[in-house]
């Protein structure tokens, strides 16, 4: 089949990759000029590192990341006082079981290498806007994809359908008019990478009520992803601050990061990202499927973006490798992936606000409850499962 990708992310070189080396012709589009390792640190849970061992890149992106035993979480309780808010450890669940953390460039460009070497191709600075049907009356089936006016008309051709991986603001959402709830958090982080002489083998986060949230990923090499977590409404505010009035107090909270912020003098060096809530009632239409942030973003408290939209990729190959077929292929995908990403959905929208909000009582309830839930058993288990990417919905 004839395929087209709208977004050359980590989902959408993923997918491509995956139905290239199925012998497919695959096309993505990236509005961007260029496809670079753009991003901060993010974890690669175990789940997500099945579908990289799929693919053949697992022994390559170890290398080039931080293997990660855990996750721990401290309180402030005073100044220079502070208490363990939560600590799991993945081994308490499988002994050979971690996370990576890892630069998200450094996956990307894993990612699409292998895809370029699958056959599939990059067209860049094509931002896709809609997909009409081909001789719609006759009903071929068959689509062409349309892009931004200042786009080059360039004879693309016609596909048999559309893969949409062009992340949580997806254009062709809206386009296609598929039913959707799209919900812009008020929180957001700033993100910082470079050497840091704090090494841990887990991400480290350090909270204070839900108002403050800072953490520090090891992503490998001595390099470490840091983060400060604020409402987003307060962008302005925070950033007309003199930056080493901020680095001053930002290292008092959190004195890990110290030698870290020291290596850096502005507001400019760090990317600012706003959390973003999507969740679509069907995620496909006669020729479009949506895959990834685009038919699910959630904040990143979970830290499982990535690892779904990998998921979903091989997913969704594989049923139309299995049935040859684009609506049966989505039919089936939905009824396999569905329980599975309402669960993250639901439980990332539950928990977040704990951590990032302005509810002064959520943050009491779970410095109360938080650290005892992981002394039971079966919750321990569960948050395990949990962390890792492999639950399959509320009781699977
Ligand atoms: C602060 C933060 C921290 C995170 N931490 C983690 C973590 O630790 N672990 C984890 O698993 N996930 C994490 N995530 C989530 C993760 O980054 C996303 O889930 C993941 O990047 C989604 O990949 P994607 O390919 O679906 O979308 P994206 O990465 O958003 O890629 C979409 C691509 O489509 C392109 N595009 C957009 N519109 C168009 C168009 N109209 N035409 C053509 N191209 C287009 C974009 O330029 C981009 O290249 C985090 C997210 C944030 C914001």
């Amino acid at each position: 089949m004839r395929i087209a990708v709208s977004g050359c992310g980590i989902t959408g070189t993923a997918v491509a990759y995956f139905l290239a080396a199925s012998g497919h012709e695959v096309v993505v589009f990236e509005q961007s000029r260029i496809c670079g390792p753009v991003g901060a640190g993010l974890l690669l849970q175990p789940s997500g590192q099945a579908v990289l061992q799929e693919m053949g890149l697992l022994s390559d992106l170890e290398a080039k990341s931080q293997r990660l035993e855990g996750m721990q979480a401290i309180r402030r309780v005073g100044t220079n006082l502070w208490k363990s808010l939560v600590r799991l450890q993945y081994q308490w669940l499988e002994p050979n079981c971690y996370a990576l953390g890892v630069h998200r460039g450094t996956l990307f460009e894993l990612l699409l290498e292998a895809c370029l070497e699958a056959g599939a191709k990059v067209i860049t600075n094509a931002r896709v806007e809609s997909v009409i049907a081909v001789n719609a009356a006759a009903g071929n089936g068959k689509i062409r994809v349309q892009f931004s006016k200042d786009h080059p008309d360039e004879p693309f051709g016609e596909f048999d359908f559309l893969i949409a991986a062009d992340g949580s603001k997806s254009l062709l959402r809206q386009s296609c008019q598929i039913q959707s709830k799209s919900i812009e958090y008020d929180y957001a982080a700033l993100w910082a990478t470079g050497p840091c002489d704090f090494q841990s083998n887990e991400l480290f986060q350090v909270v204070d009520g839900t108002q403050r949230l800072v953490g520090l990923l090891p992503i490998g090499d001595g390099k470490t992803s840091y983060f400060w977590g604020f409402r987003a409404s307060e962008y302005e505010k925070l950033t007309g601050v003199d930056f080493a009035e901020w680095r001053k107090d930002a290292i008092q909270f959190c004195p890990e990061s110290e030698s870290l912020l020291s290596r850096f003098e502005n507001w400019e060096q760090f990317t600012f990202a706003r959390y973003r809530h999507v969740s679509l009632k069907i995620p496909y239409t006669e020729n479009v499927i949506f895959l990834g942030d685009a038919a699910h973003a959630t904040s990143p408290h979970l830290g499982q973006g990535v690892n779904l939209g990998l998921e979903d990729a091989i997913c969704f190959a594989k049923e139309v490798d299995k049935l040859e077929n684009f609506p049966k292929a989505c039919r089936s995908f939905f009824y396999n992936r569905k329980r599975k990403l309402r669960y993250y959905q639901q439980l990332t929208r539950l928990l977040s606000p704990f951590f990032q909000s302005d509810g002064r009582l959520k943050g009491v309830l779970r410095d109360v409850f938080l650290p005892w839930l992981p002394r039971l058993p079966v919750v321990r288990r569960e948050m395990l499962r949990t962390l890792c990417g492999t639950k399959n919905g509320w009781f699977a």
